[in-house]
């Protein structure tokens, strides 16, 4: 069944016959049989509306399932899926329309009319609807349909996707991900992270990006497992799902969050087997903490969407928090220097990706695609990391946010880790702002947990464990830090806020 389309056969062939719930949603709850039933009749009305092979369809919508059995949809049509986070701006949405040309848009009934002068700009073909509760005009024209759409056939190299990166300067970059480089992926996990028939994953992350999208979903539905599918993160939907589940993929907000609550208890957790985090740096302490207080330990992952996941902290074997573990299976990792030296254990560098996993390039940027992407397949991350003796490897930051301050290079992780280190420190981001005399200056912007704490404390405390030019030259006390859905935190907003701090 569905032998003809690369990725549409793997995610189908676990679930084949099986007829319990995939979603469990308490309200639109589906069988296997259900699920891909309905996705081909999304794909058989994408292709009424003229989709054809490579055809793109964008897609900004609120979470559902409906939303979910589109994107199966889309690639059963042939077509690429292109979904757009619900937050973007009609501005931000002709950007992305016209860069990726669609055939097709599907909009929230309440943003459509917002979104009209850009889908005429772009000359976008046909724009449906579909809602939070799977309503509109993509559904009705769905129901229309009837099942047992033949796929349309397309082999490990197609496009199944372009996900756009955030980016931190310039424009989204649209990555493109190809059937194989999905599907290798989900089905790596499926093995490293033990997934079966048996587990329940509780899904509370958007699925516009890729750790809700393909990460969550694509393993649960390559393994034949369900998942309590719950509209967004709140900690009591969280909590309820919690005695019955058996996974969670979340950010770490999620986790830091949940700590907050006294109902989080070992016994809550007692039958789950596997607490995942990724997308963000989750602190050692905050990974200590859920220990002592569930007795699990949360496995750390790294990936991004131009490579899905990376390394990941060992299923059997040591979890070491503050890493992102190991390299997976199959995805070669190396840290190398300025000239693409491999480095040795201990010295900090630029991580470098390739495997089956590794994106096909930047949809219709090849320069973009030359400078990250080499010839010999390895792409460069952007990302700095550092090995230890065991091979696990750990995030310093982005390259973009190194700081280079009178000459020396200034890894903010470092600092961060000193200032919340400090009592009374709640968290903090450390950033490069333009100095007359350094180039830059480090400056600190810190989140106090309890009020008293001052720039002197924070000053006074760190000078013991940085050297002299590491340390922030200022220290900004703030209410809260800007994040970014998946709990990132924005460094080029702050970068901006404070540009003239020095001026
Ligand atoms: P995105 O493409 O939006 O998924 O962002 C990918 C970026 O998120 C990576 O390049 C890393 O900078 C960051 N990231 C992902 N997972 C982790 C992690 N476990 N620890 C630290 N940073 C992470």
């Amino acid at each position: 069944m569905y032998k003809n389309n690369y990725l549409a056969a793997r995610l189908r062939s676990a679930a084949i016959g099986r007829e319990v719930d995939v979603f469990v949603t308490g309200g639109a709850d589906r069988t296997f049989g259900q699920f891909f039933a309905n996705a081909e009749k999304y794909a058989a009305l994408l292709t009424d509306l003229g989709v054809q092979d490579g055809d793109r369809v964008a897609v900004q919508v609120n979470k559902s399932v409906e939303a979910l059995e589109l994107y199966l949809g889309t690639v059963l049509a042939g077509a690429v899926f292109l979904p757009l986070n619900p937050d973007y701006r009609p501005a931000e949405i002709m950007y992305f329309l016209n860069d990726a040309t669609p055939h097709v848009f599907v909009s929230d009934p309440s943003r459509v009319d917002k979104m009209h002068n850009a889908v005429q700009v772009a000359g976008v073909k046909h724009t449906l609807t579909l809602d939070a509760y799977g309503q509109g005009s993509l559904a009705d024209g769905a129901n229309q349909q009837s099942t047992g759409f033949v796929p349309v056939s397309r082999s490990s190299g197609d496009l199944a996707a372009i996900l756009y990166t955030s980016g931190t300067t310039g424009h989204s970059k649209g990555a493109m991900l190809t059937h194989k480089a999905l599907a290798s992926n989900s089905a790596i996990l499926v093995d490293y992270w033990g997934f079966t028939k048996d587990d329940v994953l509780i899904h509370a992350l958007p699925i516009f990006h890729t750790h809700g999208l393909f990460v969550a979903t694509n393993v649960v539905l390559m393994a034949g497992a369900s998942m309590v599918f719950l509209p967004k993160f709140d900690v009591d939907g969280i909590i309820a799902a919690m005695p019955d589940a058996t996974t969670m993929m979340g950010v770490p907000t999620f986790y830091i969050r949940l700590l907050e609550d006294p109902r989080l208890t070992s016994e809550l957790t007692k039958r789950m087997r596997l607490l995942i985090s990724g997308s963000a740096p989750l602190l050692a302490e905050t990974h200590e903490r859920w220990t002592d207080r569930t007795g699990h330990k949360i496995l750390e992952r790294y990936g991004m969407t131009e490579t899905n996941m990376n390394t990941s902290n060992p299923y059997e074997g040591m979890r070491k928090p503050g890493t992102v573990g190991l390299p997976l299976p199959g995805v070669n990792v190396k840290i190398v220097d300025d000239n693409g030296m491999p480095l040795t254990e201990g010295q900090i560098g630029s991580i470098e990706v390739r495997g089956d996993n590794v994106f096909a390039g930047y949809w219709q940027m090849p320069e973009k695609t030359a400078e990250e992407l080499r010839p010999d397949g390895w792409f460069v991350t952007g990302d700095l990391g550092v090995m230890d003796a065991d091979g696990y490897i750990s995030i310093v930051g982005r390259s973009k946010d190194l700081i280079i301050s009178g000459g020396f290079n200034v890894y903010p992780k470092e600092v961060e880790a000193a200032i919340d280190d400090v009592a009374g420190v709640l968290e903090s981001a450390v950033i490069g702002i333009p100095h007359s005399d350094f180039g830059e200056a480090v400056v600190a912007v810190v989140v106090a947990a309890t009020g008293g704490i001052s720039q002197d404390d924070i000053t006074d405390e760190t000078a013991g464990k940085l050297a002299r030019f590491k340390r922030p030259k200022r220290v900004l006390i703030v209410d809260s830090l800007p994040r970014n859905t998946m709990g990132k935190i924005q460094k080029k907003a702050l970068r901006e806020e404070y540009a003239d701090l020095f001026i």
